[in-house]
């Protein structure tokens, strides 16, 4: 019997260096009250890799 894990659809660590992806939330309307609430649209829960040296973290090579 094989044990199967319950696996999320979306990796956990990162493809390009392979650190724990982290969670958090992007912010995509600055002008928005810095408050916890989450708006549809505007923000959205985002992982990114925390390692400075990744080269997935570079900017404008998306
Ligand atoms: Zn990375």
């Amino acid at each position: 019997m094989t044990e199967v894990e319950e696996t999320q659809d979306w990796p956990t660590h990162c493809d390009a260096c392979g650190t724990a992806l982290q969670r958090g939330t992007l912010d995509m309307d600055k002008t928005n009250a810095d408050h916890p609430v989450l708006r549809p649209g505007e923000m959205a829960m985002q992982d990114f890799c925390p390692n400075e040296e990744c080269p997935a973290n570079k900017p404008g090579q998306d």
